[in-house]
């Protein structure tokens, strides 16, 4: 039957009737009380006061004009009550299905402090996630189409040249097509990693670990490349430094990262130094090189993804803008934090990471 699978739909309606019901039931079991006890006490006491002062004039119809005024006040209330719960219920089931349709700025108003309003306050919270992963999602897309263009431009250029005869596919013009390619591969290889640590898929296997032995260790990786470049490279540890709870091949992976930066942007002659410092229940890992310097508008965004203070220069050194974000990441997986400094362009920069010790 239509009506009852309406009913069944309309939460409004249950209310309604459950209320209505209420009043009913009150109803009967006072009419019925009343019958019950009537007899006895009261009706012995209006005899007595009927025969003292003869029959009150209208008595039943007033008795009956009460009882109808109590009905609608009853009715009217339970409209009302019902009216307040199932209002906010029927805004929070239009605005999801806007949300559900693509609609992420959409919000319920919270009128009220009880369940109802903190359950619209969290479902704006619901709803200010998914509007800011969507828009992540959005600026990924775009800005991995950005990242992918100028390599791919440049290849497919580059083999149209040759195609047409322009540049004959010498050893040169295939070692530009080759350093495009080994870009193109660099970058997805970023990608993928960045994808796996903002997914909080990297796996941490955390030990007591001695930061100076991981330093050195990277140190030493990347030192045929500083000598090769002319750049000195030294570790400044202060002694009895505190192991810290951490998973050293990603700790390694934040200083390579770090120790990489600083290598790219130091011109040769120059100096790079790592300091460990213990600082109040963590280690301070400060590298700090005498390179090209971040200018201070650029500081806060250097570990945004894709971000590159000149990015004509750090494409053309093959940079990603990726690099700092992942670094950001796994430091902060591990409890820590990671922030950069730079006196200004030209007077080199320092990034220092600290890492919680362990206790
Ligand atoms: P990239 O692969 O471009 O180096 P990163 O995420 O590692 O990407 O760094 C982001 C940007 O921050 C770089 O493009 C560069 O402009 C700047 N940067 C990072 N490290 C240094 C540094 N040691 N000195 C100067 N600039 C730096």
């Amino acid at each position: 039957m239509n009506w009852v699978r309406a009913f069944r739909g309309r939460l409004g309606w249950k209310l309604f009737t459950s209320y209505l019901l209420i009043v009913v039931v009150g109803s009967v079991v006072l009419w019925s009380t009343a019958q019950m006890v009537a007899p006895t006490a009261f009706a012995r006491h209006l005899s007595t006061m009927m025969q003292a002062m003869g029959q009150p004039p209208g008595m039943m119809a007033a008795l009956a004009f009460a009882a109808g005024a109590a009905f609608l006040t009853a009715v009217l209330m339970s409209l009302f009550v019902t009216r307040r719960i199932v209002a906010p219920i029927q805004a929070m089931r239009r605005v999801s299905a806007r949300i559900a349709d693509g609609r992420y700025g959409e919000r319920v108003p919270a009128t009220s402090e009880d369940e109802l309003g903190q359950l619209a306050v969290q479902f704006n919270r619901m709803a200010e996630t998914l509007e800011r992963t969507e828009q992540m999602r959005r600026d990924l897309i775009a800005d991995v189409a950005h990242e992918l263009r100028t390599p791919l431009a440049s290849i497919t250029g580059y083999i149209e040249a040759m195609l047409d005869g322009v540049i004959a596919p010498e050893p040169e013009a295939l070692l530009r097509l080759h350093r495009e390619a080994k870009r193109l591969q660099r970058l997805v290889a970023d990608l993928q990693e960045l994808s796996r640590v903002e997914a909080g898929q990297v796996p941490l296997h955390p030990r007591r670990v001695e930061v100076r032995e991981v330093v050195e260790a990277a140190a030493a990786r990347l030192r045929p490349q500083f000598d090769e470049k002319g750049i000195d490279l030294r570790i400044d540890a202060a002694p009895g430094l505190p192991p810290i709870l951490a998973d050293p091949d990603r700790i390694a992976q934040v200083l390579t990262n770090l120790l990489g930066n600083a290598l790219q942007y130091t011109p040769p002659g120059g100096r790079v130094e790592v300091r460990l410092r213990p600082l109040n229940g963590a280690v301070g890992i400060a590298v700090s090189d005498t390179g090209l310097g971040i200018p201070p508008e650029h500081l806060p965004h250097v570990f945004d993804r894709f971000y590159r203070v000149d990015r004509s220069r750090a494409r053309s050194s093959g940079g990603s803008g990726i690099g700092l974000t992942i670094v950001r990441h796994l430091v902060e997986a591990h409890g820590g934090s990671v922030r950069a400094e730079s006196a200004g362009p030209g007077k080199g920069s320092t990034f220092i990471v600290t890492l919680p010790v362990a206790s």
